[in-house]
């Protein structure tokens, strides 16, 4: 990769657990978390076709997000990497008290720009988004959460970083999908499974289709029903399972995405989803500056 991200390091850490021997398979975790310590790791990697445009072309970035967007952070961040400026359009009116994720975004030189919950809502529209590029020509315009094919292309290159272990499955938390079909795109034979963090998401294979075409995905499987309650909620059973899994394998994990990817993947492990010689890699996508909007205490870390 070019760019700020040239240097990215993949740490691959196995989890060794008596229960997986017996059952001869490896999970391996693909700590993508560790690429930086508040963008999430899978957000760099769907930027950066965005920021080979926005260099090349010397304009600003401009993204969408709620005031506790992962994908907003990672923007302003990647903006600032690359000596440009980013603009941010939040959802919502201006609150009294910036959210920790926006705060980051200001020092990160990003121009935040408040609008309606209502008028947000047309951010999917294309006249919408034509009229934001109309009037911000020296923008380069990424959708929210990166969910363009530019942003699929993007997260492709972290499969290149993967194929070296020889996976047959690869696991993924879900959240627009873009991460997911990305993986699909640079997948061979492995399996790709999404684990869904949002409730109902039934247009993923909608999603996969707008983000790579309309094309069969034979090796596309997605495990529902763990959700906890929905985006961005957790219950106490999560709570516990994160801290465990901490004390056990020193990985943080945070509650919006990876600890619901980890707490399917183990129990699918347990109910003999995944047959003998399977070697797993889950991606943990990083994220973990959404803990702090955890009460105080609740995590051991
Ligand atoms: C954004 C995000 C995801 C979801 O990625 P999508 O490409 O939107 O599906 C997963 N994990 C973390 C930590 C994220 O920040």
């Amino acid at each position: 990769m070019s760019g700020p991200f040239e240097e990215n390091k993949f740490v691959f850490q196995e989890i060794v657990h008596p229960e997986f021997k017996k059952k001869n398979i490896r999970l391996t975790i693909a700590r993508l978390d560790m690429l930086h310590p508040v963008v999430s790791g899978n957000k760099l990697f769907k930027l950066h076709y965005f920021l080979k445009e926005a260099k090349a072309s010397h304009k600003k970035l401009l993204t969408f997000g709620g005031a506790y967007s992962n994908h907003l952070v990672a923007t302003a961040y990647a903006a600032k990497e690359i000596g440009t400026n980013s603009i941010g359009i939040i959802r919502g009116e201006k609150p009294l008290l910036l959210s920790h994720t926006l705060k980051m975004c200001i020092e990160f030189g990003m121009q935040l720009e408040f609008i309606s919950r209502s008028e947000y809502k047309k951010i999917h529209e294309p006249c919408f988004l034509e009229y934001v590029a109309n009037n911000h020509k020296d923008c380069v315009i990424i959708p929210e959460g990166g969910f363009h094919t530019l942003g699929a292309k993007g997260a492709s290159l972290i499969m290149n970083k993967l194929l070296i272990k020889d996976p047959t499955h690869i696991c993924v938390p879900v959240g627009t999908a873009t991460t997911l079909a990305g993986l699909l795109l640079g997948s061979k034979e492995q399996l790709v499974i999404g684990f869904p963090a949002v409730k109902n998401m039934t247009d993923i294979e909608s999603r996969i289709n707008t983000l790579l075409g309309e094309r069969e995905h034979n090796n596309l499987r997605i495990i529902y029903g763990y959700h906890f309650g929905g985006y961005a909620k957790a219950t106490n059973d999560l709570i516990i399972f994160m801290n465990k899994f901490y004390e056990e394998y020193k990985v943080p994990l945070d509650f919006v995405y990876t600890a619901k990817m980890m707490y399917g993947l183990w129990e699918k492990i347990n109910l003999k989803y995944f047959p003998a010689g399977s070697n797993i890699i889950c991606l943990h996508t990083g994220g973990l500056q959404g803990n702090k909007s955890l009460q105080k205490g609740l995590l051991v870390y």
